[in-house]
C-alpha cells in the first residue's frame, strides 16, 4: 500500500508534548472545531474571561497568534483529527 500521499496528513503528536493543561486542550479542541470563546465557556461552565485566559495561555505555549494557526497546530499536534476527506476515510477503514 502506497502511503506516501496520506503521510502528508498523518497525525504525529509530539512525544511527551504536554505543554498544554487538560483545560487548555479542551478549549483548543472546541475552538479548532469552530466554537467561539463564549460557546466554550458555556460548554465548560466557566466564565468567558477564564475561557479567554486559557486560550491566551494555550496560544502562547504553542507560539501562535491567531485562530487559524490554532486550528492548524491542534491538528498537527493530534489534539483534533485532520478533517480532510482522505484522513476521515482512513479513520473509517481503521475502525472497520
Ligand atoms: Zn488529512
Amino acid at each position: 500500500m502506497d502511503s506516501s500521499v496520506n503521510s502528508l496528513h498523518v497525525i504525529r503528536p509530539r512525544a511527551a508534548e504536554g505543554p498544554l493543561s487538560p483545560r487548555e486542550v479542551e478549549i483548543v479542541t472546541w475552538l479548532a472545531q469552530g466554537k467561539q470563546v463564549q460557546d466554550v465557556a458555556t460548554i465548560l461552565s466557566i466564565s468567558a474571561h477564564t475561557s479567554a485566559t486559557h486560550l491566551a495561555n494555550a496560544m502562547r505555549k504553542l507560539g501562535i497568534c491567531n485562530r487559524a494557526e490554532l486550528t492548524y497546530e491542534a491538528i498537527r499536534l493530534g489534539i483534533v483529527p485532520c478533517p480532510c476527506r482522505e484522513c476521515a476515510a482512513d479513520r473509517l477503514e481503521v475502525a472497520a
